[in-house]
């Protein structure tokens, strides 16, 4: 299993989220707050602008009352009422002059009575003069209390007109000021508003002539058709109130209309109200950004805290899955919720442990020896092979096969193969040399080693070690076991590249090596073409049997102490067309495994019975000793068939000797009996071949009725040079006569031996030294001149 992914893991998440909500929420008050400051600043701005109207038509209404008043003052001066009755132009043009200087108007206007104009004085040239004195004279002849505005040259003019009494009307007296930007600044120092005049003409063309604004916002005045509510500055948002300028008198409303309109814009800016609060905010949401980072530094310090000890904890539990029990989990001296969980996981791992053992033992161990098994061995080479060079020294499986085992248990009971199992068990561990190799238990009476950084030289002495070590008898229940076993060896790389043929490999050596009954074999591909050859030598076997490639040899059994007359034992010969004279160790025991000796062992017994029959040989007496198989003692016809031969023949079966291998016996020792009992009822004698090499105690053969001991060659053959030889030998021969039984030596081949045991009273002698087994003629010819 890898890490979850960072923002998956469960830390992450709950921090990330607790940041979210508390972003949201300050977020949420920021905005809030804001609107409302926003709100209420546009309340307070809005209340600021009435005010600042007010005061506005105020100033408007104040200079309109001084105008009128100095128009007034202009009216009722005597000198200029005389001037003006004279008519004498130079003085009333000097006193407007003065006047309005005086006064500070801009335009000083005297009207006869028929409010034309008779003499005016003007601060400058004014090209819409007229034009606007037509617009206003008018309405203020009608409402002479009121003013008006009219703009001139793009500037707006407050205009007042005063009647001239004396006390009949003599004319008027107007007087026009500017509304310039003396005002607007005056307006701006007092309350802090800026103003601005948005004089709008007759074609439509905007001026703004007055202002107390930035130039950015003045320009955006010019460029507006209207300006209502709010004006977006690039210095912030300005709230406008707007007045026509023609306002300020209450009656004369749209005086300017026609020629343009002006109009009275007091500004305030929002910004400028709400930027303390705006500070305030500022510095609150660096609050709110220090206290996340604060916040997200302490929570990855906590996930920290927190998500070491749970991944640790978590890789321990991915070792338990790995099948690692091994590492005791860390954290466990934690007094927190992490060190309960560390402990209780660790007590898990511990149980967890203990089952596992158990359950390996179950599933790995033999439970009567206490070794591995089949599948832990086999386990157990494959990482050896996995882990070995290859180029090195190798490896090497020796496996190998108690002989007769089955028979120790028919015989001696299954308690007894089980204690005799333990002791082979114990023998082989004993036999391991290195610290890595081992010694299994691959089932029933079959063992396997495995021996690392071997060869197969190695092997081959180790097995022999082992073949020694077996030579020991083993003594159980007061009974002394001969132990053998074949024992095969394969190694690797040379004999195989996978533990699975590695192990059949020597399995297959190791039945060749009980085949040859030779101790040890190392494996040979031949032995596997043997086996993929098997089917077609069992057709060439039947065959031989057809096309008459059997031969008949007969080796010569002759007496030592006299009186016994001479006998011979069969042995077969395969007379192959392309294999020329095949030995019967090269077929014998296919044959058996097949089961076709039965059919050769017919044909055998048919071949001595026809020699017996033969003219030459009747008179002489001979006795021919036949090898039957464990097949022919399992065959229920056997009897039956050797009686219809013996009657085909017309022979004695008291001519015949039936030798059968003490293995044979073992092998079934019940039905052995049974089956020997009637051959021995029929009248055959019969004969223990190969005696000495197996299980069977004479005690056992006792009950059995045999005639005939046939001591085992490698004893005859080793009695010279090997005194424990001579002692089974000489023993054997004590016993078989304390029996009843006559003893028969095979593998005689010098004299020397022949002299010895014709001392020790042995009654006959086959071998070699008297004649090597010879075809039926050859045999006569030796037999005739004796006979
Ligand atoms: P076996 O029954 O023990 O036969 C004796 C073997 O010892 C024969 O080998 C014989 O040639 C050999 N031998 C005799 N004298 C000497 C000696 O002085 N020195 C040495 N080194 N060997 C000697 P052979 O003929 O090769 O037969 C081998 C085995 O084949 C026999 O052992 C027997 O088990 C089996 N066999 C042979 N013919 C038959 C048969 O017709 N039927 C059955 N079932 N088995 C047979
Ligand atoms: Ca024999
Ligand atoms: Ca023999």
């Amino acid at each position: 299993m890898r890490w979850p992914p960072l923002r998956r893991s469960l830390i992450v998440r709950l921090v990330g989220w607790s940041l979210l909500l508390l972003l949201i929420v300050q977020v949420a008050g920021f905005v809030v707050v804001r609107a409302s400051i926003d709100r209420n600043a546009r309340a307070q701005i809005a209340r600021a602008l009435d005010l600042d109207d007010n005061v506005w038509q105020q100033l408007l209404a104040q200079n309109a009352s001084q105008l009128r008043q100095g128009s007034a003052l202009l009216a009722a001066d005597y000198g200029f009422r005389s001037a003006v009755s004279s008519g004498d132009t130079e003085t009333i043009q000097s006193v407007l002059e003065n006047h309005g200087s005086r006064i500070g108007a801009s335009i000083v206007v005297l009207l006869d009575t028929g409010l034309a104009l008779r003499a005016a004085s003007l601060s400058g040239r004014m090209d819409g003069f007229t034009a606007a004195l037509q617009r206003v004279v008018p309405p203020l002849a009608a409402q002479p209390q009121g003013s008006q505005i009219a703009v001139i040259d793009g500037i707006p003019y407050q205009f007042v007109m005063v009647p001239m009494r004396a006390p009949v009307l003599m004319g008027w007296v107007l007087m026009g000021f500017a509304v310039d930007q003396a005002r607007a600044d005056e307006m701006h120092r007092l309350l802090a508003v800026d103003v601005a005049l948005r004089v709008t003409d007759a074609a439509g063309t905007v001026t703004v002539p007055v202002s107390t604004l930035p130039a950015a916002a003045l320009a955006l005045l010019q460029r507006q058709g209207a300006v209502a509510g709010e004006l977006q500055t690039p210095q912030g948002t300005l709230l406008v109130r707007a007045s026509a300028l023609g306002d300020v008198d209450p009656d004369g409303a749209h005086a300017a209309q026609g020629a343009g309109s002006v109009q009275a814009l007091l500004l305030r800016s929002v910004d400028e109200v709400v930027a303390p609060y705006r500070q305030l905010q500022l510095l609150l949401a660096s609050i709110t950004v220090a206290g996340v980072l604060l916040f997200a530094l302490g929570a990855g310090v906590m996930a920290r805290r927190l998500t070491t000890p749970l991944r640790s904890l978590l890789a321990a539990t991915q070792n338990l899955s790995r099948g690692d029990y091994s590492v005791a989990l860390a954290h466990t001296d934690r007094s927190d919720e992490i060190g309960n969980l560390a402990r209780s996981f660790d007590r898990m791992r511990i149980d967890i442990a203990a089952q596992q053992m158990q359950v390996r033992n179950l599933a790995y161990g033999d439970r009567l020896t206490g070794l591995p098994n089949r599948e832990r061995f086999r386990q157990t080479v494959q990482e050896a092979m996995a882990t070995g060079d290859p180029q090195g020294v190798g490896l090497a499986v020796l496996t190998l096969d108690l002989d007769r085992f089955k028979h120790v248990n028919d015989v001696l009971g299954y308690a007894f193969g089980d204690q005799l199992l333990q002791a082979v068990a114990e023998r082989l561990r004993n036999c391991l040399q290195a610290p890595d190799d081992m010694v299994a238990r691959l089932g029933g009476n079959s063992f396997a080693l495995l021996l690392q950084h071997t060869n197969a030289a190695g092997a081959l002495a180790q097995a022999q070690g082992i073949t020694q070590a077996f030579e020991q008898p083993l003594a159980l229940d007061e009974q002394t076991v001969d132990l053998s076993a074949g024992i095969g060896i394969a190694c690797w790389p040379a004999d195989a590249s996978d533990a699975d043929t590695l192990l059949s490999r020597s399995e297959i050596a190791m039945y060749a090596a009980k085949r040859r009954l030779d101790g040890a074999q190392r494996y040979d591909p031949a032995f596997d073409l043997a086996s993929t050859q098997t089917l077609s030598l069992l057709t060439e076997l039947r065959r031989a049997v057809e096309h008459d490639e059997l031969r008949l040899y007969l080796q010569p059994k002759v007496p030592l102490q006299g009186g016994m007359g001479t006998a011979a034992e069969a042995l077969v010969r395969w007379q192959h067309p392309e294999r020329g004279l095949v030995p019967p160790m090269d077929f014998i025991p296919f044959a058996e495994q097949t089961g076709f000796v039965r059919q050769l062992t017919l044909w055998m017994f048919n071949a001595a019975a026809r020699v017996l029959a033969d003219e030459r040989v009747r008179s002489t007496g001979l006795r021919i000793s036949v090898n039957l198989s464990t097949r022919d003692l399992m065959d229920p016809l056997l009897c039956t068939r050797l009686a219809d031969l013996l009657e085909r023949h017309g022979v004695l079966a008291s001519a015949f000797c039936l030798e059968i291998t003490e293995s044979a016996i073992m092998d079934d020792p019940q039905r052995a009996e049974a089956m020997l009992n009637s051959l021995s009822q029929q009248g055959f004698k019969l004969s223990i071949d190969d005696f000495g090499t197996g299980y069977s105690s004479l005690g056992y053969l006792k009950r059995l009725p045999v005639d005939e001991l046939k001591i085992d060659k490698s004893f005859v053959m080793g009695m010279q040079t090997d005194t424990d030889d001579a002692t089974i030998v000489r023993s054997t021969i004590d016993l078989a006569h304390n029996l009843g039984l006559s003893v028969v030596a095979e593998g005689v081949e010098n004299a020397a031996v022949l002299a010895q045991l014709r001392a020790l009273a042995c009654d006959e002698a086959q071998g070699y030294h008297i004649s090597r087994p010879l075809p039926v003629d050859a045999f006569l010819a030796w037999h005739a001149p004796k006979a």
